[in-house]
């Protein structure tokens, strides 16, 4: 049994409409073993219970963790010598990136989504390639560095069975390749090759070896349309179903992706999903850039979840989603920072800040924009609702998980703030990620007084840049050549698409 008492200056509890939230003022929360059992005033509450220990001192902003919905490495593919360039493109480049220890490579990102008070995180782990056992291994990497810095994570592998390269089937696409790189493609490809029933059985053991975890769940993510058959779509809702789980699935993140929809089915990607019956209160489409009114009529209709993910549309010129349009029909939004936000880091204060102002671009008087309480709801509770810890998490309140975020209020407020800002619309357009004091999961501070408790970052930062010092593997090099050698094919591939 353990139990603790936050007291803060402001506890935002939990956003009740578009133009308001439930703040307390000279708050606390109290907790006992993860779970939060009291919140209100503070006098009334540290009169009433005897915590273990008391996190914060009254200064500070506290706030329902943040859900990073859709998030995928640690070191940026920047770092990793991939250009920012036009999503299809951008497949080629990131072929040719060295391999990073996983482990490492998870801490990292951790490391700067707790910096940014983020508790929670969706990892869409990169699609899951050659033989069966180094894929779990690596799996495994991923999960301890979460359990050990402590963040709580929703994890799947994206599942695919088809269209690697380009959209089109890879024996298409290298049959048109000159022969010597054909041949060394061809190759290549055999190495990565994962049948779709090996990946769902990695789905089953993963799930069953985390089944009842407070802190690690394990859910679906279908690839996205170009990279699923229809004999494999047909496969996850009776799947998501059977195992109780979410879906999160890419979906017309590009303009070409909405052609290949097109192309395929004689429709819309989101009409195709609806005959293999995966909208629903279970789906998340993630990027949605480019939904079509009808599209999000039916995402409406059949409470299907969409997570914007502002900055990666941005850097990869995909485009801007219609968050406006989203939000007018009332579809829950969450919010995503995807491979990386436009600062090159996983800043969740500064991708909400950006999804804010981005969408204040439609000019006019009377044209309706997020707010600052939508967007807080967006990196909360509707972020935790694309999760299996749905309404575990998300918000404050009695009988949920204790995970949270003290903000220091001063550093938000200084050197002047008039009295009659909201609290909400100071902390949107004003905390940065040195605001950021203790951030607490399950009831314990993973970072308290600007410092990790569990993860020696200094040091795990050293072996991330010694792991990576040496020169490149042969596997690596091959890999890197087959990438540039391909790269003219697959832009050739894509050069009159659109028509
Ligand atoms: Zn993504």
């Amino acid at each position: 049994m353990s139990s603790s008492l936050i007291h803060g200056k402001y506890i935002i509890g939990r956003v009740i409409d578009n133009d308001r939230a439930e703040v307390i003022e000279n708050g606390a929360i109290f907790q006992r073993d993860g779970k939060i059992v009291e919140i209100g005033a503070y006098e009334d509450l540290s009169g009433r219970h005897q915590p273990d220990e008391v996190l914060g001192d009254g200064s500070h902003v506290v706030v329902p963790g943040f859900v990073n919905a859709h998030h995928h490495v640690g070191v940026t593919p920047v770092q990793l010598g991939c250009p920012d360039s036009p999503l299809e493109l951008w497949i080629p480049h990131r072929l040719a990136a060295r391999s990073v220890d996983p482990y490492l490579d998870t801490l990292y990102s951790a490391f700067e989504m707790i910096e940014s008070g983020v508790t929670t995180v969706q990892h869409l782990n990169t699609h899951c390639f050659g033989p069966v056992e180094p894929c779990a291994k690596n799996a495994e990497a991923i999960l301890r560095a979460y359990r050990d810095i402590g963040m709580r994570v929703s994890f799947s592998f994206l599942i695919h069975d088809q269209n690697h390269l380009v959209y089109e089937a890879d024996d298409e696409f290298v049959k048109r390749l000159p022969d010597e790189l054909g041949r060394r493609m061809s190759e290549f490809l055999a190495t990565l090759h994962i049948t779709a029933e090996d990946q769902l059985q990695l789905f089953e053991d993963m799930h069953a070896r985390y089944s009842g975890d407070p802190f690690t769940r394990i859910q679906l993510a279908p690839a996205n349309l170009h990279w699923n058959s229809d004999s494999l779509l047909e496969k996850f809702a009776e799947y998501s179903e059977r195992f109780d789980v979410p879906m999160h699935m890419h979906l017309v993140e590009t303009a070409y992706q909405k052609e290949y929809a097109r192309r395929r089915t004689d429709s819309t990607a989101v009409q195709h999903l609806h005959k293999f019956d995966l909208l629903g209160g279970k789906m998340t489409l993630g990027h949605g850039v480019w939904l079509t009114d009808t599209d999000m009529d039916l995402i409406a209709e059949t409470g299907t979840n969409v997570c914007h993910c502002p900055s990666s549309n941005l850097r990869l010129r995909s485009g801007i989603a219609p968050v406006n349009q989203l939000a007018e029909r009332g579809i829950r939004i969450a919010i995503g920072i995807d491979e990386a936000g436009i600062n090159d880091d996983r800043d969740m204060l500064q991708e909400m800040r950006l999804a804010l102002n981005l969408h204040r671009r439609e000019p006019g008087h009377d044209t309706v924009v997020p707010t600052h309480c939508q967007l807080l709801r967006m990196a909360t509770e509707n972020s935790a609702m694309t999760t299996p810890f749905g309404a575990e998490i998300g918000v404050l309140e009695p009988g949920r998980a204790a995970d949270m975020t003290l903000m220091r209020w001063e550093q938000i407020a200084a050197p002047y703030l008039d009295a009659e800002v909201p609290v909400v619309r100071a902390l949107l357009h004003r905390a940065k990620t040195s605001c950021v004091d203790t951030v607490i999961v399950g009831g314990k501070p993973v970072y308290r007084d600007g410092r990790f408790t569990r993860v020696d970052k200094e040091a795990v930062l050293e072996e991330l840049a010694a792991s990576l010092s040496g020169p490149r593997t042969s596997v690596e090099e091959q890999r890197r050549q087959i990438a540039r050698d391909v790269y003219g094919h697959v832009e050739a591939f894509y050069r009159d698409y659109l028509g």
